[in-house]
């Protein structure tokens, strides 16, 4: 087992450690709480764990289904040993349900379904605010070589969705939106980094709605850590 060394990162949601295998790093994944670009700070006991949990049964599941990702392996409750990779400063944004930003920019009413999954790209730089940016500006800031790589990531986005949207549907959950990171490994491959968790996903319950996410965060609408032992659960059974 890769021996844990120095913190390399501190995130508003994790911790990456250096290890002494430099193509490994462990994730930590931490109790904290940040929305609306860190304006609002909160923290819940036991989320980092749960996140961590359910993170992993995602990612195992995607890998079942021929994804490329950067887990080798959950070492502890909340530490995983994963891939380092360069990662793509992109955020990409998966929609299959208007809600969030996409109502607040465009006006379509919360809970349209949509004609079809809306894939989204943000630049990943907190202190722009995480902007939206089109395919055009994705080639002219570099974030990504060619625009065969960036249908690359598209065709990756899409094809998690349908894995994905299938299994919770079976879970009884809705899978509204959610946000992907990827990145070049030590290969040269494209695998998919970072976290699936509801501090990333929007997941709705199929039969009352009711938000099982971040959103109770953001909202206020309490009961934050139930909502994701709950996915948790639903992951499990
Ligand atoms: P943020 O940086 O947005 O506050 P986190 O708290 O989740 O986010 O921190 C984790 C950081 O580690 C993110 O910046 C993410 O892009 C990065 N990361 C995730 N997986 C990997 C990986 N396999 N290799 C290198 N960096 C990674
Ligand atoms: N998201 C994320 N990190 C971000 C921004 C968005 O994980 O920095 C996720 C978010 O949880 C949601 C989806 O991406 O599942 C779409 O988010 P939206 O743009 O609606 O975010 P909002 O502005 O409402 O936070």
């Amino acid at each position: 087992m890769p021996q844990k060394l120095e913190l390399l990162y501190e995130g508003k949601g994790k911790k990456m450690f250096k290890t002494d295998d430099e193509n490994l790093l462990i994730t930590e994944f931490k109790d904290d709480l940040t929305a609306f670009n860190a304006e609002k700070k909160g923290s819940e006991a036991g989320k980092g764990e749960l996140n961590c949990k359910i993170s992993t049964e995602i990612f195992y599941l995607l890998e079942k289904e021929g994804i490329k990702t950067h887990l080798v392996e959950t070492i502890s409750d909340k530490e995983q040993l994963v891939k380092k990779c360069q990662i793509i400063p992109i955020e990409v944004v998966v929609r299959n349900v208007a809600t969030g930003s996409l109502t607040k920019r465009l006006g379509i009413k919360e809970g349209t379904i949509l004609p079809f999954s809306v894939v989204e790209f943000c630049y990943k730089n907190d202190s722009l605010g995480d902007p939206i940016i089109n395919d055009e500006h994705c080639l002219i800031l570099n974030l990504v070589k060619s625009e065969k790589e960036l249908e690359f990531i598209k065709q990756i986005a899409r094809q998690i969705n349908s894995i994905l949207v299938k299994f919770f549907s079976s879970k009884n959950l809705r899978l509204i939106d959610f946000k992907l990171e990827f990145g070049i490994d030590s290969d040269g491959n494209m695998i998919l980094a970072d976290e699936i968790s509801p501090d990333s996903c929007r997941f709705w319950d199929s039969k009352t709605n009711e938000k099982l996410d971040k959103d109770r965060f953001r909202q206020d609408l309490g009961n934050v850590k139930m909502a994701y032992e709950e996915v948790l659960k639903r992951i499990l059974s």
